[in-house]
């Protein structure tokens, strides 16, 4: 049984999607006048979990991110710079797209953007002012928030103090100012404008996931999902304006990420504390450590970025990639043992329950890990065979392909790459697995241990950059080296 977290009710409920073995989701996506921060990019690998855990349960998910390319923000950006918000928008869109596929996150079914779709959001508005949910002032139309009783059950927010008649055209504002908000906008001077047949002007932010979301995953959907600031104004919006237009419930199962942090504060590039995945990877990090840290902290919890913790994420990708390598180089022979079975059948378990109550990634990696020492255990008193270390690599690999893809056996060299491939780029290869050594570069690996010992470090780096021009990579472990025979990518 699958349980998650319902912002809705508050409570972790059973999941059932409303048609059997087909779920619907949809994902508030980027406002695109800016590159996302990690921020962000925490709450769309937390989506990209629950997606991947869903398909791994056997469902079909049908995927709807938007694309906000019409708001106070991109018309702020677009202006500033003088162009379009079409050419705007554009690059942050490319560059979005591109993040995703390094960040290995499975791509949604459909990625609406808010320009396209001004007449859907007409429609609704429509519906909206005849049913007298909505009204006029001042060349602008406004939702009635007093006249959708259910307003503040997703936020929880508190109307006492609600002024009757107050309203506000931010597309973002605090719980402290409820207030009916701005479904079009009166036009501006310098601002994009259509006109629809409800006036000149331009939709508000909110109204945009309430008429893509409709479009294409139908009035009634099983998840939608966001970071905790979404909850209120823009969840909290959307349910009015969908419920209100359509007369049926909007979203059954509504799932939110908590923060991120930096080093304990709150990112703000005034703080110097600000970064986009980009500035991570110039560190010298690979984007599948970057997924692996905020994989790996529950999605309920705030989520504490510090480079000692993406230190750890790596360590821990490493870990499981040493695994792997050492299972290759079981050669004993014999059959498939009973208690090798049993402790990955008893991770399968752990990893799949874990999961499957509210995305409990903490203890799904535990179980991982927990079989990554037990059988290094019996590896160490050779009582893995062959089999056993075929089934092992079969179980990390699959559920890396299916859930976590962090891909262990992949990694990016930056610093010598040049040397490898004749370009300064960086290059991806994939650790050769299954390989043996021969007697030269096992020679050349105890020459370096020897120059290591006799503090000839120089020397030593030599030896590991010749290595490596070989195709060998070296890692110095506390008491010892491993060698990694990597397959170097074609020219
Ligand atoms: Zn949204």
């Amino acid at each position: 049984m699958i349980r998650f977290h319902n912002t809705l009710s508050g409570k972790v409920e059973a999941f059932e999607p409303i048609e059997p073995g087909s779920v619907r989701l949809y994902t508030c996506g980027p406002t695109v006048y800016d590159f996302p921060h990690i921020g962000n990019w925490r709450a769309y690998i937390f989506e990209d979990l629950l997606k991947r855990f869903l398909l791994f349960s056997g469902y079909k998910v049908t995927h709807v991110m938007n694309l906000t390319d019409v708001d106070d923000k991109t018309i702020r950006g677009a202006g500033a710079k003088g162009v379009s918000l079409e050419e705007y928008t554009r690059p942050f869109i490319e560059a979005f797209k591109k993040d995703l596929e390094t960040l290995n996150i499975l791509p949604a079914d459909h990625y609406p953007r808010a320009t396209g779709h001004i007449q859907e959001m007409v429609d609704i508005i429509k519906v909206l002012l005849e049913k007298g949910f909505a009204y006029r002032k001042d060349g602008s139309i406004y939702f009635a928030i007093a006249k959708f009783p259910a307003y503040g059950r997703l936020s929880k927010v508190n109307l006492e103090d609600l002024r009757p008649g107050s309203r506000g055209d931010a597309d973002e504002y605090e719980k402290e100012s409820v207030h009916d908000f701005a479904l079009w906008k009166a036009p501006k001077e310098g601002e994009p404008s259509w006109d629809e047949g409800i006036g000149p002007g331009r939709p508000g932010w909110h109204i945009e996931c309430s008429a893509m979301s409709s479009k294409y995953l139908g009035r009634t959907f099983d998840i939608h999902c966001g970071g905790v600031d979404n909850i209120f104004p823009h969840h909290e919006n959307e349910i009015a304006q969908s419920e209100a237009a359509n007369g049926v419930k909007f979203v059954n199962f509504w799932l939110h990420c908590h923060h991120l942090v930096v080093d304990g504060e709150k990112m703000a590039k005034s703080k110097g504390n600000f970064y986009t995945l980009e500035d991570i990877l110039a560190k010298g990090y690979d984007p599948r450590e970057v997924r692996f840290l905020l994989l790996s902290t529950h999605y309920r919890k705030m989520l504490n970025f510090t480079f000692e913790a993406l230190d750890q994420a790596r360590a821990g990708r490493s870990r499981i990639r040493d695994f792997l390598v050492d299972l290759r180089g079981v050669k004993r022979e014999g059959p498939p043992s009973p208690e090798v079975n049993g402790l990955i059948e008893a991770a399968r378990s752990g990893f799949i329950t874990g999961l499957g109550d509210d995305l409990n990634i903490s203890e799904s990696l535990a179980a991982l890990f927990s079989l990554i020492e037990k059988a290094n255990s019996l590896m160490a008193k050779s009582r893995i065979s062959q089999a056993d270390a075929l089934s092992l690599i079969s179980f990390v690999t699959e559920i890396d392909k299916k859930i976590l893809m962090i891909e262990p056996t992949s990694v990016i060299l930056r610093v010598d790459s040049a040397k490898i491939q004749g370009t300064a780029e960086n290059v991806q290869i994939k650790v050769d697995v299954s390989s043996e050594l021969d007697s030269a570069i096992q020679e050349k690996i105890d020459e370096r241990q020897k120059a290591r010992a006799e503090k000839n470090f120089k020397r030593a780096d030599e030896i590991r950059k010749e290595l490596l021009s070989q195709g060998i990579l070296l890692e110095d472990t506390k008491d010892d080296v491993r060698w990694k025979k990597i397959v170097l990518p074609r020219t």
